[in-house]
């Protein structure tokens, strides 16, 4: 039917952004030893201001992401919705930045794809392996349980469906949680995105959403601070000898595409905070 058709082409943007990471991690504008399981071949060359949007993107997440680790000292939970093939779970436990317990959710379609990638390929097994401490790892074909790694294969427009299939694999609502948003909300309706981050609000009364999209999707129901950055400003305040590094990378003409670009996007964050962690301060 169209509809199948229309969320065929919703996944098929998830090998469009790890293409574009793949890419740009060729080009050294960050590491990532891990992408490479994903998309085997480099791809075809992306123009210099896409690499530095990502380039952007990437260091913004990780800012807060980080950072809400560091203020929860990692006794909290991370919820990544339409994680797609994002290579986070391995960053955090090579840096020994891991949460409790790291959830993915993405269509099943998807998580298929990850866990398969994840079986036959030993270094993304390995780690997963070493963080889990009995022999009850759970392998099916759209989902993948472990100790302290969780992907599940859920429509994120089904709620109820959701919800139901976080209490199944021990998402905890008393646990600081943090849900990461990375260019999804924007392949929903608003109502059907404001039923998401309105179920994330209700459900945990200490949290953190972050969202990364086109500027003007986000909505702030139900939480107690929200705040945004526009990418141009994301940009500006990332550490500038990065920045100088990763500009010589690739010679870039004309800057105002770059600022064109960046303008688009922003990074927004919601905060709940009973448990008085401190979480509204996480920024630059
Ligand atoms: N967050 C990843 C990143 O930034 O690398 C992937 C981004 S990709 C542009 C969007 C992802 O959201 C895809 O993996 C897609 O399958 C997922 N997605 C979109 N709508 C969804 C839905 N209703 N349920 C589950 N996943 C969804």
């Amino acid at each position: 039917t169209d509809l199948d058709t229309a969320d065929e082409a919703v996944r098929s943007t998830c090998d469009d952004a790890t293409t574009c990471k793949r890419y740009a991690t060729s080009k050294g504008y960050w590491t990532d030893p891990y992408v490479q399981y994903f998309v085997r071949s480099v791809g075809e060359r992306k123009a210099p201001e896409i690499n530095r949007g990502y380039y952007a993107r990437v260091q913004g997440m990780n800012h807060l992401l980080d950072a809400f680790l560091r203020k929860t000292k990692c006794d909290c939970q991370i919820v990544n919705l339409g994680a797609g093939l994002d290579t986070t779970f391995w960053r955090l436990k090579d840096e020994n930045l891991m949460p409790r317990k790291y959830f993915e959710v993405d269509f099943p379609m998807i998580a298929a794809r990850k866990i398969h990638n994840i079986k036959t390929k030993p270094p993304l097994s390995k780690p997963l392996i070493e963080t889990h401490s009995t022999d009850s790892l759970l392998l099916d074909g759209h989902s993948l349980d472990s100790d302290r790694y969780c992907i599940i294969g859920a429509d994120l427009r089904d709620i109820p469906g959701l919800d139901d299939k976080l209490k199944k694999f021990h998402l905890n609502p008393e646990l600081p949680t943090l849900f990461l948003s990375e260019c999804v909300l924007v392949y929903m309706t608003p109502d059907q995105s404001s039923k998401l981050v309105n179920w994330a609000s209700v459900t945990f009364h200490t949290a953190m959403f972050v969202n990364y999209e086109q500027k003007e999707r986000f909505l702030k129901t139900g939480w107690e601070n929200a705040d945004a950055l526009d990418m141009m400003t994301v940009y500006s305040v990332i550490p500038q000898d990065d920045v100088a590094r990763i500009e010589r990378l690739e010679f870039l003409d004309e800057k105002e595409l770059l600022q064109q670009l960046l303008q688009h996007y922003s990074i927004c964050w919601a905060t709940k905070d009973k448990l008085k962690l401190g979480t509204y301060g996480l920024e630059y």
